[in-house]
């Protein structure tokens, strides 16, 4: 059975679990014209998953969906990679292949992404986009914060050997956005406590405390054209979800793999990107021995203000 043919006419006599299955992506297109101009957000599986099956659709080997036998349990974790096993033996071709072939085809398309920050007023990144980390800029922000705090009186002095011993300059030029964030919350919540990793490793385990007495733990949503991540980016992606896929189909979870999946970009990401935020009541602090952070009051200028 090639699914190309079959997809408009689902048979009655067609095993329920298959049409589950196929029944979402019945009416779309079965080519990458699917992912164009479309728009998903990862942990919620029904904005890409029915697209992902119909793409899939013709790559499918005579009888690959009888080879998955969706909704049969497989005891597999979630970020096990013999997921790409599981949907090898039903494709065409083989899955590396198709992981390349969706690496390409989701390029015109769009995926939600998060950042993690702390700020007074999220509005500003609403009208203003998300910049690079430009170090002068950063040194800047670190100045002024020390200069404010009378409690840094005698770190104002070491400031210049602070920021020598620092010698991370990976950041500078770039933004990190995440395409979960479940997994940004859980694991490195210390972007939304403290704000800038660099300032807070500049100020180090004596003062960096100082970072939470201003601003709010704030996670922006962003809307990100895949064309901003690299070829290697998207075939990361696109191995993710293809694992999803047929983790999804077999063992029917009520949730989302948890991915821990960064983009690098290096250019600014303009306002009109900008979806959307939030600000966490409780986080778990990796620079305070995972700590319950509890934020005072979760709400920024932008929310009083709407
Ligand atoms: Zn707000």
């Amino acid at each position: 059975m090639r699914l190309g043919k079959t997809n408009g006419d689902l048979s009655a006599s067609m095993p329920q679990a298959l049409q589950e299955l196929l029944e979402p992506a019945r009416q779309l297109a079965k080519d990458d014209s699917v992912w164009r101009g479309h728009c998903f957000v990862w942990k919620k599986p029904g904005s890409w998953v029915p697209q992902l099956t119909a793409w899939l659709s013709p790559r499918l080997r005579a009888g690959g969906l009888e080879k998955l036998k969706p909704r049969q349990f497989r005891d597999l974790c979630w970020d096990d990679s013999d997921w790409s096993r599981v949907l090898d033996k039903c494709v065409t071709a083989d899955v590396e292949y198709h992981t390349s072939k969706l690496a390409e085809a989701i390029e015109p398309a769009t995926i939600r992404a998060y950042h993690g920050c702390r700020t007074d007023d999220a509005g500003i990144y609403q009208r203003e986009g998300l910049r690079t980390h430009d170090r002068a800029e950063m040194i800047a922000r670190l100045q002024a914060v020390v200069d404010a705090r009378p409690e840094l009186k005698y770190f104002k002095d070491r400031l210049p050997d602070a920021i020598a011993a620092i010698e991370n300059t990976l950041d500078i030029g770039a933004l990190y956005v995440v395409a979960d964030d479940q997994s940004l919350i859980k694991h490195a919540a210390h972007y939304l406590i403290y704000g800038s990793e660099w300032i807070s490793a500049v100020l180090g385990h004596s003062y960096r405390h100082v970072l939470k007495t201003t601003g709010v733990p704030t996670l922006l949503e962003i809307d990100l054209p895949l064309r901003m991540g690299s070829l290697a980016t998207r075939k990361e992606l696109a191995t993710k979800m293809l694992r999803e896929w047929a983790r999804l189909a077999c063992n029917r979870p009520d949730w989302s793999a948890p991915i821990d999946f960064t983009f690098t970009l290096r250019t600014n990401v303009p306002s009109d990107w900008l979806v959307g935020h939030s600000h966490p009541g409780e986080l778990v602090d990796p620079l305070e021995h995972y700590s319950t952070y509890r934020t005072p009051k979760p709400e920024c200028a932008h929310c009083r203000a709407s």
